[in-house]
């Protein structure tokens, strides 16, 4: 057995694997919100779209990204993360998201993809391409919570990361 796993390679492996095979890609009939993403910088683009209970659990999660790797990547582990959680906890989670991306403790999570995505911090220019995900689930969030929504772009003012 080699115990000396490198982080990085793992990290990118869990990337491509979720690049490769991004989960929760189906069209949901009736969604109960959905919400447009676009990182203009990248060209990635982002369908989201959830089925929300009473309870406001979130009981189907799809996400559909064109775009790059990174893009593809992100949104596929977010979508994972989101299935079964309640609006408050995935507002937890975009959260613990931010805070990990901008400098805060690396989070681990239930799939054990998410921490993946701080691998992404190595290379600036691509990290708007993992936001972009994150940041059309935070509209969708306020969508939900009965604001004002719009189209996300990445280079919008106020942008919440
Ligand atoms: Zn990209």
């Amino acid at each position: 057995m080699n115990n000396m796993i490198n982080i990085e390679e793992l990290y990118k492996d869990v990337l491509l694997d979720h690049y490769s095979n991004p989960r929760h890609t189906h069209v949901i009939p009736n969604p109960t919100v959905t919400a447009e993403g676009h990182n203009p910088v990248c060209g990635d683009e982002i369908h989201l779209s959830l089925q929300v209970d009473a309870e406001d659990i979130i009981q189907k999660v799809s996400v559909q990204t064109h775009g790059c790797s990174i893009s593809v990547a992100s949104g596929s582990i977010m979508a994972e993360e989101l299935q079964g959680k309640t609006i408050e906890q995935a507002q937890m989670v975009i959260d613990l998201f931010q805070k990990m991306m901008s400098g805060g403790p690396v989070v681990e999570s239930e799939s054990g993809d998410f921490e993946a995505l701080v691998g992404v911090k190595q290379f600036p220019v691509r990290i708007k391409c993992a936001l972009l995900a994150w940041m059309t689930l935070d509209q969708a969030m306020k969508q939900y919570q009965g604001e004002h929504v719009q189209v996300v772009s990445t280079e919008q003012e106020g942008a919440p990361f």
